[in-house]
């Protein structure tokens, strides 16, 4: 009897074992296809797909990967994540493993972020990131689907230069010196820095195109861009104002900084030799910052200050102080 149960408890324990080798069987192929899928898919897909362990380092990546940064398998299996990033990411970018490791969540994960990538040949491309965090084995990895935008961001830069630039003169215009000047004067608010504005305008403009042509007109206005420009430092702003008007912004610099630099550029103007027309000259206005200016109180002041010096015989520069308040 004893002997009986024995026998049928073992081939219940077989039939149970069978079942189970079975199940295991079915779920590793269940594995294989899911993962085959997932390779299938990860290979058809134009944007990169990296996979990551626990510590960053790379554990697979598709074809989108290769041909955007430039690897081989090889070269990149293995490798930490870093090697794809510019180095001013590298160190924030450990932190963040080191955190997620502590704390298991990551800033990146459920939304795209813009960064920049870096090729294998040491060029950066702009770039949209999403990160997705997986655990396994209680151990953490990460996959990331990088965007090369390339493309759209070329195209967002260029619509911002037209939308900001003067076409004839390739200076800003009036709607990026409002964006400016809130920045600029939002930024001296808080430093207590200085900031100057100096506008101009052509004396007798309308004699060089009455005389020689408005083609003419635009060179010169094309030229005195040129020549303005050469007179000014990274930080400075030239602006179209609108027709043969432009203000320059001048951060850092206070009433009589400022007063030189429109000497010195009224100098190389009136020093400059224009094909056909010979020397023309320029008036300039200049004005500082002060609390409680607002961009219209400011250009007023210079406008005013402009003004004097045409009344006063043009080719010279004026100065319109602000009313000290209280
Ligand atoms: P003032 O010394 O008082 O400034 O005299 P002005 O002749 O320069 O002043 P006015 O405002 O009478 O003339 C400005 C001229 O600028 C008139 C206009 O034809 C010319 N102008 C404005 N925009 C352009 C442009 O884009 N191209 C050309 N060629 N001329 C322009
Ligand atoms: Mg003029
Ligand atoms: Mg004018």
């Amino acid at each position: 009897m004893k002997e009986k149960n024995t026998k049928e408890q073992l081939i219940y324990k077989l039939t149970k074992l069978r079942q189970r080798i079975t199940e295991l069987e079915q779920t590793e192929e269940a594995l294989r296809i899911s993962e085959e899928k997932f390779r299938a898919i990860a290979e058809t897909a134009v944007d990169a797909i990296i996979s990551a362990d626990k510590n960053g380092n790379i554990i697979f990546w598709n074809s989108g990967a290769q041909r955007i940064f430039g690897y081989t398998d090889e070269e990149i299996l293995g490798k930490p994540l870093t090697v794809l990033m510019p180095e001013r990411y590298r160190e924030q970018h450990k932190k963040g493993i080191e955190k997620i490791a502590l704390t298991g969540k990551s800033k990146y994960t459920g939304r795209i972020a813009q960064m920049y990538g870096l090729r294998k040949d040491g060029s950066e491309f702009p770039a949209e990131l999403s990160v997705a965090m997986w655990k396994a084995k209680k151990e953490i990895f990460y996959s990331a689907i990088i965007r090369d935008i390339t493309k759209r961001k070329t195209l967002e830069w260029e619509l911002e230069k037209l939308a900001t630039t003067d076409m004839l003169t390739q200076v800003f215009n009036r709607t990026k010196f409002y964006e400016i000047i809130k920045i600029e004067t939002e930024r001296i608010k808080r430093y207590n820095h200085s900031l100057s504005l100096i506008l101009f305008d052509i004396d007798h403009f309308k004699k060089v195109n009455d005389t020689y042509g408005h083609g003419v007109g635009d060179y010169v206005l094309r030229t005195l861009t040129k020549i303005v420009k050469n007179n000014l430092r990274e930080i400075d702003y030239l602006v179209r104002w609108g027709g043969e008007e432009f203000i320059i912004i001048a951060p850092e610099t206070d009433l009589g900084k400022a007063k030189i630099l429109a000497e010195r550029i009224r100098t190389a103007v009136e020093d400059y030799k224009f094909n056909r027309i010979g020397t023309i000259t320029i008036s300039l206005g200049v004005t500082q910052f002060t609390n409680g200016d607002t961009e219209d109180t400011l250009i007023k002041r210079a406008d005013d200050a402009m003004y004097k010096a045409k009344k006063r015989g043009r080719n010279r520069v004026e100065v319109c102080e602000a009313k000290r308040i209280g």
